[in-house]
């Protein structure tokens, strides 16, 4: 015997401190059982401690701990300890439970070993006790995890040729525990075919090479389930000569399943996106294409290659670019989670395309990004006709606006919703005020029932248009006449929503109506009365020619034997009698001018000469100094424009200063109205007051200084008006005058 353990022996004998320290510090408890007085049963303190309770507190009685183990394990201890007391080679080694003070359960794993007496009968029973219970609970684990996960384990011995399934391979394979398989029994539970075949190769390789599989195929269960499980398999060899095959063997068909799902569901969304009618892309952190499909393609005129080459910065319009790139961005940063938005991109054909474009992050399970999925519908085709009719609106806004004829929008209550600034002028109204003001506010009263007859006929459906020349009153009171045009303006169902109404201004047309009106009438008058003056005037002549013979008679027969008083009254009736046959004279021609004449060509350089040289005798008697420009060929009416030109020349002689040289200048001036002639004098000249007057018949400034009949200027007014012209006269009293006349006749 080693000497150490000779000595530690007789130690322990000698010394009950060392028994003490094995006890404590080797064991969980230690106990020692009297079998002749079977109460009695010494415990050591840590077999109390291990319990959770105090030893100073616990009897030394078996009873003691047969209150605490689990019944079902006391009989099993009983049990065994009857089978080792008669037989010593049985052991007596068991797991018990017993309930910790806390509640809990304790394992222990408890052996003993019976102490005879000389005869060989047993006296007491020394037991010891190991806690196992953290190697239970790890075993319990352990199982739990496997039963959760379906992994349980299998070995081929083939030594002893036998076969062991742990209980969960065994649960897989739906037998019963107790079911003993072997190898035959245990390969026919794959699927015969491929899975079969593959699980014998694999057996065959790992015994003849020792090769390990780990492969995934199908069995059909005890309870004929087709599940899909993992074999893994690993081969010992001791020798050269494979002993043993091991390995785990798992339930997989729950993953199998969700795989096919998986795989289900992927090309559910393959073939949806591939064969959307909308375009769809996938895209990355980046805004790159990872995948396009047709659609988008055909949406965007590029092919699938090209795309995948770009991002959609390549195809966005340079307006958008901005913006999308920062909504990336806020993607990237989780301030966004969907996106919606009409954007414009570019053709590949070069014109502007819009998209209503969805995009959605595709995230992983901790919630970061992957990649994106967008997706695209054309909306250009609206968004055209929208631009269209944005233009159309402005523009027509634009055309309301700056209408040159007014222009207003009508509500069906008569009134105005919106009116352009024409319709302000035309009216003499602001905006704000049309506002409140309906159109029977302004229509003229002698109007109004005439207007509101023709609306109704177009509210009615009777007219399509109203169409009316009325009167509205301006602001300013003044009445104003107006052209008005109402259209409706209806909705798809041919319901009216409101009139436009246009209004132009045509008061001066009715004024200039009303003038030539009252002016027909009046020249209607005038040649009534010119028609009384010829007839007067031409019969007045007869009885005055008779008149002025008799008197000649007289004064060339009996004037010597008259006294001298009769001689001179005899005279003075002679005198007025030649004088009213002067005035006669004048009116006769005076009514003869209006009388219609055929139009010319007039050479007013000739007709200058011919009066001049009429008016030679007076020319040369007084002076006369003339200035007279080239002046230029008319149309006219020759006689009478030789009456016109020596009319004013002969005034302008007539009418001169005595003590100055008389001085006439005739020019002329093209205007875009026609010929304008001025004649000037540095005659008398005529006060600003008279210049209308003296172009009356018969009126005369200066009748006791100047002889005339006062026809002459009268004469003249009426040959320009023959021309369509006017005259009129500028004068200074005392320096001259100048008579302008017009001649508007075409060439
Ligand atoms: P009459 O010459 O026969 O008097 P007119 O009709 O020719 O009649 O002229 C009307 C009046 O106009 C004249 O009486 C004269 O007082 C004035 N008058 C016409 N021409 C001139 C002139 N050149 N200078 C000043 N007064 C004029």
């Amino acid at each position: 015997m080693n000497y150490l353990r000779k000595e530690l022996y007789s130690l322990i004998k000698s010394d009950e401190s060392i028994f003490d320290f094995i006890q404590e510090s080797s064991l969980d408890g230690l106990w020692y059982w009297d079998l002749e007085n079977m109460e009695e049963e010494w415990m050591n303190p840590k077999f109390w401690t291990t319990l959770g309770y105090d030893p100073i507190k616990m009897p030394h009685k078996a009873a003691a701990w047969q209150d605490i183990i689990f019944p079902e394990d006391l009989a099993l201890a009983n049990e065994n300890i009857q089978k080792h007391l008669t037989d010593p080679t049985y052991p007596y080694n068991q797991e018990v439970r017993y309930r910790h003070k806390n509640g809990s359960t304790v394992w222990i794993r408890c052996r003993g070993l019976a102490i005879r007496d000389k005869s060989g009968k047993p006296v007491r029973v020394l037991g010891a006790h190991t806690d196992i219970t953290q190697l239970k609970r790890k075993e319990q684990l352990l199982l739990e995890t496997n039963r959760a996960a379906r992994v349980g384990a299998w070995e081929l011995d083939l030594v002893n040729d036998t076969i062991f399934w742990s209980d969960i391979t065994k649960e897989i394979h739906e037998v019963t525990p107790d079911f003993q398989p072997n190898l035959t029994t245990g390969i026919n539970f794959y699927k015969e075919g491929e899975s079969r075949a593959t699980i014998t190769k694999c057996i065959e390789a790992a015994i003849a090479k020792g090769k390990n599989f780990d492969v995934e195929l199908q069995i059909i269960t005890a309870k004929d389930k087709e599940i899909w499980v993992r074999a893994i398999g690993q081969a010992e060899f001791q020798a050269g000569e494979c002993k043993r095959i091991y390995g785990v063997f798992q339930d997989i068909e729950k993953r199998k399943q969700a795989e096919k799902k998986l795989l289900e569901s992927e090309e559910q969304f393959r073939q949806t996106f591939e064969h959307a009618v909308i375009g769809m892309t996938l895209v990355d952190k980046n805004g790159k294409w990872i995948k396009v499909n047709d659609s988008f393609c055909d949406l965007v005129g590029y092919s699938r290659i090209e795309l995948l080459d770009m991002g959609f910065q390549t195809l966005s319009h340079p307006d958008n670019l901005e913006e999308s790139t920062k909504e990336l961005e806020e993607f990237a940063r989780g301030e966004r989670t969907t996106y919606l938005k009409e954007k414009r991109y570019i053709h590949k054909k070069g014109h502007d395309i819009w998209l209503v474009i969805g995009v959605s992050k595709v995230t992983n399970e901790e919630d970061e990004i992957l990649h994106y999925v967008a997706q695209y519908s054309d909306v250009t085709e609206r968004k055209l006709a929208e631009q269209k009719l944005l233009q159309s609106e402005i523009q027509f806004r634009q055309t309301f606006e700056n209408a040159i004829i007014g222009l207003a929008l009508v509500n069906k209550k008569g009134e105005w919703m919106t009116v352009n600034d024409s319709f302000c002028k035309l009216v003499g109204y602001s905006k704000t005020e049309l506002k409140k003001l309906t159109f029977r506010d302004l229509t003229h009263r002698d109007n109004l029932g005439e207007t509101l007859v023709e609306l109704q006929e177009l509210v009615d459906g009777k007219r399509n248009i109203f169409l009316q020349e009325t009167r509205f009153v301006h602001k300013n009171g003044k009445d104003i006449w107006l052209v008005i045009g109402v259209s409706k303006v209806t909705d798809e169902n041919g319901k009216v929503i409101h009139y436009v109404a246009q209004y132009s201004d045509v008061t001066e047309r009715k004024e200039a109506e009303e003038k030539a009106r009252r002016y027909s009438i009046l020249d209607a008058k005038s040649k009534e009365m010119e028609q009384f003056t010829y007839i007067a005037s031409h019969d007045l002549r007869e009885p005055l020619t008779t008149l002025k013979g008799y008197l000649n008679l007289l004064v060339e027969e009996f004037t010597a034997d008259m006294p001298k008083d009769a001689q001179d009254i005899l005279q003075f009736s002679l005198e007025s009698a030649n004088r009213m046959d002067e005035l006669i004279h004048g009116l006769l021609g005076y009514s003869r001018l209006s009388q219609v004449k055929e139009l010319k060509t007039v050479n007013c350089n000739k007709i200058i000469q011919d009066v001049l040289a009429d008016l030679s005798v007076l020319i040369i008697k007084n002076e006369v100094d003339f200035e007279i420009v080239e002046l230029p060929i008319i149309q006219g009416y020759p006689l009478e424009v030789k009456l016109l030109f020596q009319n004013l020349i002969s005034n302008a002689i007539k009418f001169r200063k005595k003590t100055t040289t008389p001085k006439i200048s005739i020019s002329y001036q093209l205007t875009p109205a026609g010929w304008r002639f001025q004649l000037s004098d540095n005659g008398i000249g005529i006060e600003t007051s008279e210049k209308e007057r003296i172009f009356h018949i018969f009126q005369r400034l200066h009748k006791q200084d100047y002889e005339g009949t006062g026809i002459g200027l009268a004469n003249c007014k009426k040959i320009v008006e023959l021309h369509n012209g006017e005259i009129w006269v500028e004068s200074t009293l005392g320096k001259g005058s100048t008579f302008y006349f017009t001649i508007l006749t075409k060439e």
